[in-house]
């Protein structure tokens, strides 16, 4: 038996109960991309409408009033979630925004007037260090930072078995090392990353570390206290949350030395003609109207998570990964890229199918109401690496049993009998 009820998982998701291709059942396989919503998510953010719609933090109304309570509620419910106050939870639009807001503001960093906003500026002799399994998000916001400051960007390479070489963590990681950017889990690979000696090292040198939490906090339990790091980002949709809705936590005392990234209302202190002073972290970072409805949603979402227990989302994760990779295992001409076993390792099962582009599995797979994710998956170098085309990934949530993956497999040999690819199973000659 798996860890979660799914039956009674699924009864809270409405699309869940839809039929896709002509009737046939959904079989949501691409959570990893974005979640489905429970009925709770989709509750608060109506009930948020409904009763107290108003922009945050202006005006003496009632409404206004209730809105931001509400609002600085949902801050202190996700800041729990993870372990962290609420004056270090900025809300952003997604994990890339996140990543975006911290490279910009470390380059802005070199220009900024105030003393205070120099802390932690990037230049000419700098590094940036990040792996090669990053999703685009914590890749090309590093490239820029890089060509608008002069600094240089060094990565961390992978194992043939999918995992981080560590080998030369030392000389990667130097002192001219400013920040590292790393995933704690990949979201093509499945590899669940070992934080603690790169954040040691970055520590020795005094480099800052941001961790991409987007494939992480939705499926693991994390706590900043213990994760050491300096940022973690993730994004809503993925978590069961809204879309639009993201979170950037920043220790306290780094986010009050940044510059901010956007500008304008709800982050001013004064404002002259001649120039302004800003807000301290969270609303430095916040300019504008923010996602209010969302941050209700995504606070319900944190809450429907925190009721099944992130422990148990973590194991029936493990268990429905464990079971794809034997499936998977079985049909001959299946190669699963990334770690073969779920040691350290979450639910992102890519894999290729000999003789069959990954469009066709996944045009096989959706046309029997498997829903599947193909492609680059956005980490073009993770493809390269590991020299195919583009995979099929299979990804999992709370709802997934092993009634979905069974569907996965069936639909893959399905596939490699349409396409007359089925290689002869040694099983069946013997
Ligand atoms: N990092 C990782 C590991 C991801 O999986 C994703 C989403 N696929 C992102 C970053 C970017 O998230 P978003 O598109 O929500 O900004």
């Amino acid at each position: 038996p798996l860890p979660l009820d799914v039956e009674a998982i699924r009864a809270d998701f409405p699309i869940l109960s839809r039929t896709v291709r002509d009737g046939k059942p959904l079989v949501y396989l691409d959570s990893g991309a974005t979640s489905q919503k429970p009925r709770a998510v989709l509750d608060a953010e109506r009930d948020f409408y409904e009763t107290c719609n108003a922009a945050v933090h202006r005006g003496a109304h009632q409404l206004a009033e209730e809105a931001t309570d509400r609002y600085e509620h949902a801050r202190r419910t996700i800041g729990a979630f993870i372990g962290a106050p609420e004056r270090e939870i900025v809300f952003t639009k997604n994990t890339t925004e996140g990543i975006n807001l911290v490279a910009y503001a470390l380059s802005n960093a070199a220009t900024a007037k105030e003393e205070q906003f120099r802390r932690y500026a990037v230049g000419q002799g700098d590094e940036i260090v990040v792996t090669e399994m990053e999703h685009h998000a914590n890749l090309v916001p590093w490239q820029q930072l890089c060509e608008r400051t002069g600094a240089t960007l060094r990565w961390l390479g992978l194992t043939d078995d999918g995992r981080l070489d560590l080998s030369d963590l030392h000389t990667v990681v130097n002192e001219r090392t400013k920040l590292v950017a790393v995933t704690q889990q990949s979201n093509l690979l499945g590899t669940v990353n070992p934080l603690e000696p790169i954040v040691a090292r970055a520590r020795e040198v005094g480099a800052l570390v941001l961790v991409d939490g987007a494939q992480s906090v939705p499926h693991q339990p994390v706590d900043v206290t213990e994760l050491g790091a300096d940022f973690l980002v993730f994004s809503g949709h993925k978590m069961l949350g809204p879309s639009g809705i993201g979170v950037l936590w920043g220790r306290y005392e780094v986010l009050d030395a940044l510059p901010p990234f956007l500008t304008g209302g709800s982050m001013i202190e004064v404002v002259r003609m001649e120039g302004s002073t800003f807000m301290p972290p969270p609303q430095r970072f916040e300019a504008g109207v923010p996602m209010t409805a969302q941050a209700i949603g995504l606070a319900a979402a944190v809450e429907y998570l925190q009721a099944l227990g992130m422990d148990a989302v973590e194991e029936h994760e493990k268990a429905l990964t464990a079971y794809a990779l034997e499936r998977l295992a079985e049909i001959p001409g299946v190669t699963v890229i990334g770690p073969p076993d779920t040691v350290a390792r979450g639910g992102a099962v890519s894999f290729t199918v000999e003789g069959i582009h990954p469009h066709d599995v996944g045009q096989v797979l959706d046309d029997r109401g498997v829903q599947v994710r193909v492609g680059h998956h956005c980490a073009w170098p993770v493809i390269r690496r590991f020299g195919v085309p583009a995979t099929t990934r299979a990804t999992f949530y709370v709802h997934t049993g092993y009634d979905d993956i069974d569907a996965l497999a069936d639909g893959v040999r399905a596939a490699q009998q349409f396409f007359g690819v089925a290689p002869q199973d040694p099983a069946e000659v013997n």
